[in-house]
């Protein structure tokens, strides 16, 4: 079955082989198997529904969460001679009929419809008439609540298939999902753990990058500048930050577009237009931009502000060099980006349990930023992927500054965070232990700890950095929520016995990355 498979693959797309991933889908799937597939963004999901929905007799369902999308993927299909169909609501009527009929009459293999589409009683009967071997559900982690993306429509997917006449193969397909994520898809949808096929995460072209305390918008100016004709995406958190900063770009005579939830649909189609086919080759924009985006030749992604969490980043820094071509993926970290987030958080109407979880989430983000190993392994496995090898590219693999002993250090702060009675946060830990004496400090009689003033040479802010660092290494845990306070994790014991050594890189001066020449 698999040569069969591999005949439509040349036949059809005119590639010579499969990719990682691809042949044991689609494999699994042929025996009727249910799997998910776990590829990167660019790692040819399509393929592995596509090809068994020409080989089964009856037809494939996608179901995909985007309708701007479905117009175009159904376009290069019908061009390689697939005959495939969209049904969604911008559809009139008569032409949803007309597509039925189509389908009914056996002209079609593959139909994507967006979720939404099972409250509509018209399809849902006319999906009993007919025999469906394929179900294929893109952008999978929708369906987990702890996913980054979660739609509720998607809850209503495995009640769709059940109502199916017979019961079809599924297969799940998403570019990101963490352990938790692709536990909660499986079993919703039964599908087996054995058939969970998770291909490498790394994206060899990209290099990653934090950088501290730069003064964003002059770096901003002259990272474009050095890389002029070259195009980028630039992210900030707000509709504000983002106008604030296309005015900035575009008042430099710089071809930018912007893109955010504020803007008219009108606008939005517009703009993105203009970017992909270069016309406007950077693009400022909020998370709203991006997904489905084809467009090969992004050269870099600059978050201006931190992202929520690490499944956005690594979605959203992925879009860059998907041409496989050297792309550069640069975070410009500052502390008050993370009360933004906090507060985003704080604000949103989601319960108390799910709060909870993102201010986890985002503070795996921060750690991220803090952290000094290499920076791509630090996102891999996050998504448990164990293929971890040092990139040798990014910000940490190619900083070359020795590293010194702060077992010391870290034995103050630890016991400083212990006298406190680990009821505090990092900022209060940061005074106590460099010796202010403001008024909840007296108030609270902290400044009669014997770790008071123990690191008195050193400022607040050096002494949060260093926390910020143990925090990223796990030696401190900071609570969720808007105010965190510092406990110690078990891996701070052995430090505090003199059991262990910690080494860190030495004081940070703000320093430039290269930049992308091509
Ligand atoms: P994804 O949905 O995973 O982001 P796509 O399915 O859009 O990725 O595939 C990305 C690109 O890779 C497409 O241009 C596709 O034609 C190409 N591609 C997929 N499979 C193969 C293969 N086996 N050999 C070569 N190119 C492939």
């Amino acid at each position: 079955m698999l040569e069969k498979a591999r005949t439509i693959l040349q036949n059809h797309y005119g590639y010579d082989s499969f990719r990682k991933g691809q042949e044991e889908v689609i494999e699994r799937i042929l025996q009727r198997e249910h799997a998910m597939g776990i590829m990167p963004t660019g790692g040819g999901k399509s393929i592995c529904y596509q090809i068994p929905a020409l080989m089964f007799p009856g037809i494939t369902i996608v179901i995909s969460p985007l309708i701007s999308l479905m117009k175009d993927q159904v376009d290069e299909l019908n061009e390689v001679g697939i005959p495939a169909t969209y049904i969604n609501s911008a559809l009139e009527f008569d032409e949803v009929q007309q597509r039925l009929r189509a389908i009914r009459n056996g002209d079609i293999k593959l139909v994507y419809i967006a979720p939404e589409r099972f409250e509509s009683q018209m399809f849902m009967r006319a999906l009993n008439h007919l025999s469906v071997s394929l179900v294929a559900i893109d952008e999978a982690h929708c369906l987990s609540q702890w996913g980054h993306d979660f739609r509720p429509s998607y809850l209503t997917i495995p009640h769709f298939i059940e109502q199916l006449s017979s019961p079809p193969v599924v297969l799940a397909l998403t570019a990101t999902a963490t352990p938790q994520v692709t536990e909660d898809v499986c079993s919703s949808l039964n599908i087996p753990r054995e058939n969970h096929i998770q291909t490498g995460f790394a994206r060899e072209n990209l290099s990653f990058h934090v950088l501290k305390g730069q003064d964003k918008e002059a770096y901003l100016l002259d990272y474009i500048e050095k890389n002029k004709d070259q195009s980028g995406i630039i992210y900030a958190t707000t509709r504000k930050e983002v106008e604030r900063l296309y005015e900035k770009l575009d008042e430099k005579g710089i071809s930018v577009g912007k893109y955010h939830g504020g803007l008219t649909s009108i606008e939005r189609a517009a703009a993105q237009e203009d970017f992909v086919y270069d016309k406007t080759p950077i693009m400022v924009a909020t998370t709203a931009f991006g997904m489905g985006i084809n467009k090969s030749n992004v050269r870099y992604v600059i978050h201006y502000q931190i992202p929520r969490n690490i499944e956005t980043y690594y979605q959203e820094a992925g879009r860059a060099g998907r041409d496989g071509e050297k792309s550069e993926c640069i975070l410009l970290y500052s502390t008050q980006d993370i009360h933004i987030q906090h507060f985003l958080i704080e604000q949103s109407e989601m319960e108390e349990e799910r709060k909870q979880k993102e201010y986890q989430k985002l503070q795996q983000m921060v750690n991220y930023c803090h952290t000094e190993e290499c920076l791509q392994s630090y996102i891999l496995s996050y998504f448990g992927d164990s293929d971890e090898h040092d990139c040798q590219r990014c910000t940490n693999c190619t900083d070359e500054r020795e590293t010194e002993d702060v077992t010391k250090d870290a034995q103050m702060v630890f016991s400083c965070i212990k006298r406190m009675k680990e009821q505090y946060g990092k900022t209060l830990v940061a005074q106590v232990l460099s010796g202010s004496s403001n008024q909840k400090i007296r108030v609270k009689r902290l400044d009669q700890l014997s770790t008071y003033g123990l690191m008195r040479t050193r400022t607040v802010n050096d002494i949060s950095q260093l926390i910020d660092y143990f925090i990223a290494e796990q030696y401190i845990k900071a609570s969720e929520g808007t105010y965190p306070v510092l406990t110690l994790q078990e891996k701070a014991l052995p430090v505090l016995k003199g059991e262990t050594t910690i080494r860190k890189k030495r004081a940070k001066k703000a320093k430039q990355i290269a930049t992308y020449h091509p």
